[in-house]
């Protein structure tokens, strides 16, 4: 989930939110407004309510931020790498680059989230109580008292990716020895919570429910989702950790100069060669740019006369680069699984490989057929 809108830094940590946000601020701000801060505190103008709605939403959401950030400032103590942090339709997500080096980081990282929101909901608590002479003031304390309760209980359902889940997987991984099993234990049990709360949500709805049995479908469903790609993606870094990225490189390099057109490229460059990707350079040798075969192919043919490879490059400062000497697994967590990465590798400042998804494919493949045993 990467963030559409970025907000700035707090704490050193990225902050950004996506926009499918929108619609649940606007859904907070309605609910308050029209239903409960009129029965909680009644008799005031319906202006004022939408007002004191708005304000309310924007606190909960301040509430969601502390919760992802007292992860994200406890992960990087723990020597995780936080590339941010997204604020999205249900909640907040940090993104943790690399796994914790300890089922005791892990279980910290994960526990600190949901005591956070209940301390968010002990002050807020406090201050409906101290503000009980105004209503309306105390009505949306109080309302984010209860929020921040439902919100800390909530991520305590030990189902990936919520943090209950990550608590039960260090335990899991504290008792096994092995992250791998823990990781695979708690998804199973994940799985459960999951089923229980989409029957618990179609149950809801037939007994007339209505719009919160359907919400609790779809979370019970977001959940399932989640658990597999989070042990997928456990998988696959097992079996690609102590790979060197020289064992899936492709190597030699063809780099071309980036003043040719496209025509001349795919008439004269492409048939002798077989490679996708193609580092291209200036005159003087220096490197400006990365070229794939498929976004020049898609150039319409009255174009490709005029346009020069450097036109349609991405820009070298864009491309990731690695060394021949990453670990793979690490090189995946650090730029991400992207279907269209390609990163060069560099040894002293000498080009000598690309690696591509299809590359980490090659290696994924064998790996796993000659069954490589995983790490404890
Ligand atoms: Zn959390």
């Amino acid at each position: 989930m990467n963030p559409s809108i970025r907000l700035g830094r707090l704490f050193g940590i990225e902050v950004g939110f996506n926009w499918s946000l929108i619609f649940i601020f606007a859904l907070v701000t309605w609910t308050l407004a029209t239903n409960i801060l009129p029965i909680t505190a009644p008799g005031y103008g319906a202006v004022l309510y939408w007002v004191i709605a708005a304000v309310g939403a924007v606190l909960f959401y301040a509430s969601l931020l502390a919760h992802e950030l007292s992860h994200a400032i406890v992960a990087r103590r723990n020597g995780v790498k936080v590339a941010g942090i997204t604020l999205w339709l249900f909640g907040g997500v940090s993104r943790l680059e690399g796994e914790p080096k300890s089922a005791r980081a892990e279980a910290l990282i994960a526990a600190v989230g949901p005591l956070t929101s209940f301390v968010v909901a002990g002050v807020a608590f406090v201050l409906a109580y101290v503000t009980s002479a105004n209503a309306l003031l105390s009505g949306v304390l109080a309302w984010l008292t209860f929020v921040n309760v439902v919100l800390g209980l909530f991520n305590l359902v030990p189902a990936f990716p919520l943090d209950g889940g990550r608590i039960l997987s260090s335990l899991l991984w504290w008792r096994s020895g092995s992250r791998q099993r823990g990781v695979h234990n708690a998804v199973r049990v994940g799985r459960v919570f999951a089923y229980l709360m989409i029957a618990g949500g179609v149950l809801e709805l037939f007994l007339g429910g209505g719009i919160s049995g359907i919400w609790m479908a779809f979370l019970g469903w977001f959940l399932l989702q989640a658990a597999a790609s989070e042990e997928a993606g456990s998988v696959v870094r097992t079996l690609l950790r102590s790979v060197p990225v020289s064992a899936a490189m492709t190597s030699p390099v063809v780099t071309l100069p980036d003043w040719v057109t496209v025509e001349q490229f795919l008439e004269s460059v492409a048939p002798n060669h077989s490679f996708t990707t193609y580092p291209v350079h200036e005159p003087s040798g220096k490197l400006t740019g990365v070229v794939r075969l498929s976004d020049l192919v898609r150039i319409p043919s009255g174009e490709r006369g005029q346009k020069h490879l450097i036109d349609v490059a991405r820009p070298i400062a864009e491309v990731p680069v690695t060394n021949p000497r990453e670990d793979l697994s690490a090189l995946i967590q650090r730029i991400g699984a992207g279907l269209d990465q390609r990163v060069l590798v560099f040894d002293n400042g000498t080009l000598v490989g690309i690696v591509s998804p299809a590359d980490v494919a090659r290696v994924l493949t064998v790996r796993q057929t000659i069954g490589a045993a995983p790490r404890p």
